[in-house]
């Protein structure tokens, strides 16, 4: 399936729906696409979908941000920084893959490796300064 969303807020509201298409758990939700290409953007609205009210802003610095779910956790994850999968694996990123958590990982193709076979990827693209595309493979 592919989109292209025409400003911030459709990308917003296309991760704000397929959070709420979301049935089942743990989902790993893989994101790869340049820098602007609008992962942060859609995790905000998959964030809202999951009815988490903080404000979400890009984990670049501590790799990984948690909020809390009813019945377990929405992690995000940056991976830009990160040179290997092991990074992540101290972390105690196999323990998060559990019942009940959401996991997004923004720069997901850089632990593809570490990643559970059902992964939902989803590929982003710069068009211009407005446009979005997002396809999932
Ligand atoms: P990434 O996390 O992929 O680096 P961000 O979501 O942080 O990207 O940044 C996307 C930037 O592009 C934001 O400043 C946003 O306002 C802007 N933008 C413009 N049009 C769109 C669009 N259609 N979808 C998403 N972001 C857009
Ligand atoms: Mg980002």
């Amino acid at each position: 399936m592919k989109i292209i969303t025409k400003n911030y807020e459709e990308t917003q509201q296309a991760g704000e729906l397929l959070a709420k298409e979301i049935k089942k758990t743990p989902l790993v939700v893989a994101l790869e696409g340049d820098l602007g290409a609008g992962k942060t953007t859609f995790i905000q609205g998959m964030a809202r979908g999951m009815g988490i009210k903080e404000q979400i802003t890009s984990p670049t610095f501590v790799i990984m941000k948690r909020y809390g779910l009813s019945d377990g956790f929405f992690y995000h994850l940056d991976c830009y920084r990160l040179n290997s999968s092991k990074d992540v694996l101290d972390l105690g990123f196999k323990e998060i893959i559990r019942p009940g958590n959401i996991i997004v990982i923004e720069w997901a193709e850089k632990i593809k490796d570490i990643l559970p076979e059902n992964t939902l990827w989803l590929k982003f693209e710069y068009l211009d300064k407005d446009r979005r595309e997002i396809e999932t493979r």
